[in-house]
């Protein structure tokens, strides 16, 4: 599969593009890609698409189908070949932006702390969770956890986006889990890099620099079996 814009640059807000398919009136194929679809604990972009003759379809769903991604808009009227601006609401998407940063940095701060593995994660506009596997779970370290990742997040460091091939990828050390759809659905690996902390194969959308995250607060603390862990944090 053809890799997406959003991948290559996550701050493009618009572009034009052409549709390819239409299905039920409201599904729709665009031969370019800068609506993110929900995906990986990622939530959906939103925002628009609008013809030539200025007739605006509100973006109402994104999904990844068979190896593409659909738009659902709100109202039929939409044909194969039109020409369309795109256009994604910028403050939802920025907002999970900083929340898919923070995620990382909090990740290998508690990763480097008690070797737990991060197990999933569901990002959020209010608040957002990540999972991880620590059998003997001290919560009294939630709070370290926090001041140092916020110490981190105040270094200014660069966030740098590539693609591996998969192959070389893998030899790298610590890349030995990584999202199954990122393997399915791309040639390459895209790696995100905060430079000189964490890198991990990721197909996500993120920062550019970590210092745009402002910092993080715990929200609260969850126990989902024996071994697994959920702390859900908040932007500040
Ligand atoms: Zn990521």
């Amino acid at each position: 599969m053809k890799i997406p814009l959003y991948l290559k640059d996550c701050y493009l807000k618009e572009t034009g593009a052409i549709v390819e398919d239409v299905s039920k009136d409201k599904f729709i194929i665009l031969d370019k890609n800068i609506f993110y679809p929900n995906m990986g604990g990622q939530p959906y972009d939103t925002g628009t698409l609008t013809t030539e003759d200025g007739t605006e379809y509100k973006v109402v769903y994104v999904g990844m189908f068979g190896g593409k991604i659909s738009h659902e808009v709100d109202k039929p009227g939409l044909r194969k070949g039109d020409n369309v601006q795109c256009k994604i609401d910028w403050e939802r998407r920025y907002t999970l932006m900083k929340m898919h940063t923070a995620a990382h940095v909090l990740s290998r701060v508690i990763h480097e702390d008690t070797g737990a593995n991060t197990s999933g994660n569901q990002l959020g506009i209010e608040k957002s969770r990540i999972d991880f596997t620590l059998e003997n779970f001290d919560r009294e370290k939630i709070p370290g956890w926090f001041q140092k990742s916020n110490e981190i997040i105040k270094k200014n460091l660069g966030v740098e986006k590539s693609f591996l091939n998969r192959d070389e990828a893998y030899k790298l050390q610590g890349f030995a889990s990584v999202s199954p759809h990122l393997v399915k659905d791309y040639d390459e690996l895209r790696v995100v890099d905060i430079k000189g902390f964490d890198a991990q194969p990721c197909g996500g959308t993120h920062l550019d620099n970590i210092f745009e995250i402002g910092g993080i607060e715990f929200v609260k603390a969850e126990n989902k079996g024996a071994k697994n862990r959920r702390i859900y944090f908040k932007l500040k």
